[in-house]
């Protein structure tokens, strides 16, 4: 068995102990003679696998009770959708643009209602994060949306943005569970999984418990409304079983490295490592404001498309895997999440220390 280092930006790397863990408990898991994927997500067995997951959880982000976790499938992209059929009673709510992820869920939540544009970065390719500061929140919006860490660009929200007042919603798909967050300055934080947590298919939302309620837009389906799934415990129909049994085992491996605050001093670590080559190198180039500088996506750039192309060639051969950046920006992106050992990101420096020399 050979595994390379993954720098894919999701679905992604994974811890490997829990990885060894599933495959040992594949055929039977712990003495019932089948798999996760094979049992009735109403048996006991499962049940204890999805309450002991939504325990780790909370205990490792210190979720107040008043905060529902959800369990549900859809991708982070059908929260897009969600979120405002829940939360518009106003028909009004306020977005800030800071990449492609925060910008398709504004031009989803045009299909229920008014979506206003508070801020956004798309006059320098959402390289920075704009000032949050003093937005042109109005009395009539129903909540401020934002995504939390952009995944294509790199850029995180260091600081949350002032809404005054008003209930804030994130998508934390890239930053879920990479340090620890005040879950009560949020009133809906969700995320797919697929970035840091687990496989495709899962996302959690984590929910303040007075927006589930019947009051949703007319024409939402029974699936997307909050107050299902919660009524429910995220068993109102047969949930990701398998995935939400990986993500319980990751949370397991987060607490015993010590909880977020460990796993973010170590995802500072690595970034550290990363940043701090490509503030000093001649050929690369980090494309993001310096303080607005994700710990979880890093792109950067040679500046020559066809030096890039070289370099993602010859790092793939040297094992080092999906380096090459998002389509729509070019260049190159390591995503570093709380799965790649700082050993990978070591080695990646040097891998590109010695390109710079041989290419110079
Ligand atoms: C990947 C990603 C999405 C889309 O996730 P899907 O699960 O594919 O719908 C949304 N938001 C962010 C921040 C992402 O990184």
């Amino acid at each position: 068995m050979s595994r390379v280092y993954n720098f894919s930006a999701g679905p992604a790397v994974l811890p490997e102990e829990v990885l060894r863990e599933a495959a040992e408990e594949m055929m039977d898991y712990r003495g019932c003679g089948m798999s996760v994927m094979e049992m009735s997500h109403r048996s006991k067995v499962f049940d204890e696998i999805i309450k002991e997951a939504e325990a780790d959880l909370r205990e490792l982000m210190n979720i107040p009770d008043n905060y529902k976790v959800l369990f549900l499938q859809g991708g982070a992209s059908q929260q897009f959708a969600a979120v405002p059929m829940n939360l518009m009673k106003n028909k009004k709510a306020g977005y800030i643009i800071t990449g492609q992820w925060a910008k398709k869920a504004y031009q989803e939540a045009k299909l229920f209602g008014e979506a206003v544009e508070l801020a956004s970065s798309a006059d320098k390719t959402f390289s920075y994060i704009p000032d949050c500061s003093d937005l042109p929140i109005t009395e009539d919006m129903d909540y401020v949306y934002i995504c939390e860490n952009n995944t294509i660009y790199g850029t995180k929200f260091k600081e949350l943005p002032n809404t005054k007042g008003k209930d804030l919603v994130a998508d934390v798909s890239s930053c879920f569970l990479s340090e620890p967050v005040d879950v009560s300055k949020y009133a809906i934080i969700y995320g797919g999984v697929q970035k840091n947590v687990g496989p495709a298919g899962v996302v959690i939302a984590i929910i303040r418990e007075d927006l589930i309620t019947d009051d949703v837009l007319p024409g939402t389906p029974t699936m997307l409304k909050y107050k299902t799934q919660a009524d429910n415990d995220s068993l109102y129909n047969t949930p990701p079983c398998y995935g939400i049994y990986i993500c319980g085992k990751v949370f397991k491996w987060i607490k015993n490295m010590g909880g977020l605050e460990v796993m973010k001093q170590k995802n500072e670590e690595k970034a550290k490592i990363l940043y701090d080559f490509l503030d000093e190198s001649k050929m690369f180039k980090g494309t993001v404001a310096p303080e607005d500088r994700s710990l979880m996506n890093v792109p950067f750039v040679t500046g020559n498309d066809e030096l890039d192309a070289k370099f993602v060639k010859e790092a793939k051969a040297a094992g080092f895997e999906n380096l090459k950046g998002h389509r729509s920006v070019g260049g190159m992106r390591a995503s570093i999440y709380n799965a790649m050992p700082k050993e990978g990101v070591e080695k990646l420096v040097a891998f590109m220390k010695k390109f710079e020399e041989e290419n110079a």
